[in-house]
């Protein structure tokens, strides 16, 4: 392997490209891999993530249903299209009915995780959610389910597992507290996510951390954090996308993220947790047409089609110009199996839990072994 490093004479990080596995890298190291624009160094950064990601999944790649069920917000993330100070977007909510109708339909479709995510929604109480989580449980015993509901007390993460719910995402955004305080309202705070996250991991939950590249005000030393919080708190996944404005958000007039970025972190957060569950977004593929592809090239191996009904895909606007919003659920399905062999990995439709999983831990207070 060629180290373009080494070759331009740069000490500081003269033979990182063969240290990148296997060893902690200092923060001097992880700023110039955050930063580079070189081809060369970029190449040896994605390879050195593959690799890593071979050791733990091969060419796996794993299918998540994505059931977006409701676009209610009771936060005012100043990025997110959902945010409850956006009046222009027209809101939904599917039943448990719909939930679970999207479900089967998946089910049809051969998927074994179903991940149901949604905006800050109090309407969809604790009693509610512990109802569709059994409810889509005892349909499918044999698949995973994950949640993605943003904050909540431990008490209601504890009553979520207890119900059957296997994973749970929280992206984190932004690990400096600093730049935390500029992507969002007083009221939140990046200390109370990370409680939550920490909590969830506790509990017993494969937990997902992550974090945008690219968003307004984010410096080098941001994304340096980022990869810290992720060594420290070894979450199970990983969601990194690069940030997208949405127009009717107080950052609408705002650049988009790089796709070189946003590939240069896939592959960091690759090295800084290995065996982590790391999707190729969606966002990825909005910013570029091949962008997932791209994605799993730089170290990740999940893939997320949307399996929510047609009818209210458009108006999950958490950026604009989403893709995949007008396609059938198993239109999405075949495509994104089409783009994984064609980029050389091998489409999965098992469970794909993370490869540490040795079985479900047994909730707190539990009754219900599993
Ligand atoms: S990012 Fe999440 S919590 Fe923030 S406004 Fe959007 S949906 Fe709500």
């Amino acid at each position: 392997m060629h180290s373009d490093v080494s070759s331009r004479g740069d000490e500081k990080n003269r033979g990182a490209g063969e240290k990148l596995t296997g060893k902690k890298l200092t923060d001097a190291q992880l700023l110039h891999l955050i930063t580079t624009e070189d081809p060369g160094e970029m190449r040896e950064l994605f390879a050195a993530a593959g690799r890593v990601r071979e050791v733990h999944y091969g060419k796996a790649v794993y299918f998540r249903g994505l059931i977006e069920f409701t676009s209610f917000c009771k936060n005012n993330c100043y990025y997110c299209g959902l945010r409850k100070g956006n009046a222009k977007i027209e809101r939904y909510r599917l039943s448990p009915e719909e939930i679970l109708a999207c479900c089967r339909m998946g089910d049809t479709l051969g998927y074994k995780t179903f991940v149901l995510q949604g905006g800050e929604d109090p309407f969809f109480d604790d009693e509610k959610i512990t109802g569709i989580v059994s409810a889509i449980k005892k349909e499918f015993p044999e698949s995973a389910l994950t949640l993605s509901l943003g904050e909540r007390p431990r008490e209601s993460y504890e009553r979520f597992f207890r119900a059957g719910a296997d994973r749970y995402l929280l992206r984190h955004e932004t690990a400096d507290p600093a730049h935390y305080g500029k992507m969002h309202p007083p009221e939140m705070s990046l200390a109370e996510r990370k409680n939550c996250l920490r909590e969830l991991k506790k509990i017993g939950f494969q937990v997902g951390a992550g974090f945008m590249t690219g968003s307004p005000f984010q410096t080098p030393g941001c994304l340096l954090q980022d990869l810290r919080f992720m060594e420290e708190l070894q979450p199970e996944m990983i969601g990194i996308g690069p940030f997208i404005p949405q127009a009717d958000t107080p950052f609408g007039s705002q650049s988009a993220g790089s796709l070189n970025l946003a590939l240069r972190m896939v592959a960091l957060a690759r090295l800084a947790v290995p065996a982590a569950l790391i999707p190729a977004t969606t966002a990825m593929g909005t910013i570029a047409p091949d962008g997932r592809e791209l994605a799993l090239k730089a170290g990740a191996n999940v893939v997320m089609p949307n399996l929510s009904p047609q009818n209210v895909r458009k108006l999950y606007a958490l950026y604009d110009n989403k893709i995949c919003t007008g396609d059938e659920a198993a239109a999405c399905r075949f495509c994104i199996e089409g783009r994984i062999r064609s980029a050389g990995f091998e489409p999965l439709m098992c469970r794909g839990d993370w490869a540490g999983f040795t079985g479900r831990k047994t909730p707190p207070g539990n009754t219900l072994k599993k």
